[in-house]
């Protein structure tokens, strides 16, 4: 089943709101199978409403709508698709009963305040959605073609609450058996590996593999390739997906760390405790943001022993014993410098590995030798090191990020390759 998203309200035109109605949406119902195809945001307009709601109801005849149904003079939805549907308004005796009940409940003395009456207007022939977690209720219309808008509330908790309880459920009863399909996606991480280079190591899996599209998610720690399975049963996704990644990860090689929402820090760590391994950190340029992740892993205390930020040379020469003639022959952002800090906190905290990082993260300090992003990673197992220099562009806080990311990942390969 295909459907179309429109959510509701000026706040999210102009970016006061963010829209987390729609992402929400859209994850619940592909996972009972239901395809979000297209989505729209409009203002609190009427005609806006009407308009972006006939173009989906034309084009795929199945809506679903978020906000707009509150008790006051903004709140237009239900009247605007109703006057879409050709339908007028009728009051709803029960509803009104539920909100003076509701109000009362609540110690309200009087009579309901009139623009509460306004939640109790419904269109002619709409099914009501019950709201168990707010006063709105949702509204279900559908016209002599079967097609159909569901309208539910802006309020988040309340949106999924109704989806949950009324929508997922009257959509699962229309789809009959095809409701047994799942919409499912499975996540390879990648990193220190540029987005293009990858596509080009994937080759004619690039863009879809076994009939699932391929998408190639690049952030700040690598590029993350998510395959999605549409159509099948949910056996049959699962083996699909499962088929898929192996595929994938044949391809990316040495540059997969790991799967789903996996931490490269904690894919260290466990690498670590697995070979019984504790490790010390040096960092110059990132000031920390490599013992921060590897510290922000629960139960990283039984591998990582310490470490030391190195920022000045007097602090790599007196506390990590990086000799003054390397730093004053090399520069501090060099090789030689990175692999003296590595060997230098393994041996002054007494770890099995130690890494480091050395950089110009800028925005000043760059030369023409050595411009900004210029950043040296080494690690040293018990003894056996190495250093790369990772291609590092952005600005200060992508360099630093990367350069964490760079490091862990070096330490990554040196195990891996130390069992070979
Ligand atoms: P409404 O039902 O339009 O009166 O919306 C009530 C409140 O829900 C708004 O003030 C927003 O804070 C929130 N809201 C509305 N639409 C969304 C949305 N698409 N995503 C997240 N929050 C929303
Ligand atoms: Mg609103």
């Amino acid at each position: 089943m295909h459907v179309e998203i429109v959510t509701i309200g000026d706040e999210l035109l102009l970016g006061f709101t963010v829209d987390t109605n729609a992402a929400q949406l859209a994850r619940e119902l592909a996972a009972a199978g239901i395809e979000v195809v297209r989505r729209a945001t409009v203002g609190d307009e009427a005609d806006q409403i009407a308009s972006a709601v006939g173009e989906a109801l034309e084009r795929t005849g199945a809506v679903i709508t978020t906000g707009g149904l509150g008790p006051t003079a903004d709140d237009r939805t239900k009247a605007s698709i109703a006057a879409l549907f050709g339908r007028g308004m009728r009051l709803d005796e029960t509803i009104l009963d539920g909100l003076r009940a509701r109000w009362a409940a609540r110690g309200w003395p009087g009579e309901l305040p009139a623009a509460n009456r306004e939640q109790a207007m419904l269109p002619e022939g709409a099914r009501v959605l019950v709201n168990r977690h707010g006063s709105a209720p949702g509204v279900w219309l559908e016209d002599d073609r079967g097609r159909w808008v569901a309208m539910l509330p802006g309020v988040p908790r309340e949106m999924r609450g109704m989806t949950a309880d009324e929508l997922l459920p009257l959509l699962g009863a229309r789809a009959g058996g095809a409701a047994a399909t799942v919409i499912r996606s499975r996540t390879l991480r990648t990193t220190g590996i540029a987005e293009s280079a990858l596509a080009d190591r994937l080759g004619d899996i690039a863009r879809s593999v076994d009939g699932m599209n391929v998408a190639s998610l690049p952030g700040f720690e690598g590029t993350d390739l998510r395959i999605t399975a549409r159509g099948l049963a949910a056996d049959a996704a699962e083996a699909a997906l499962d088929a898929g990644i192996a595929r994938l990860r044949e391809r990316a090689g040495p540059f997969v760390y790991g799967d789903g929402a996996d931490d490269l820090a904690a894919v260290v760590l466990d690498a670590c405790r697995d070979r019984r391994f504790t490790i010390a950190v040096a960092e110059s340029c990132t000031g920390g943001l490599l013992g921060g992740r590897l510290t922000a892993i629960p139960g990283s205390s039984d591998v990582v022993l310490g470490g030391v930020i190195a920022y000045s040379n007097a602090v790599k020469e007196h506390l990590l014993g990086v000799p003054p003639e390397v730093l004053a022959a090399h520069g501090a952002v060099s090789e030689p410098v990175a692999l003296a800090m590595a060997a230098g906190v393994r041996a002054s905290l007494g770890a099995d590995v130690g890494v480091s990082i050395t950089g110009v993260a800028g925005p000043g300090g760059g030369t023409a030798e050595k411009p900004v992003g210029t950043v040296w990673v080494a690690v040293d197992v018990r003894g056996r090191s190495r250093a790369v220099r990772p291609m590092i562009v952005g600005d200060r806080d992508e360099i630093r990020r990367r350069a964490a990311q760079g490091a862990l990942d070096l330490v990554r390969r040196a195990l891996a390759d130390d069992d070979r």
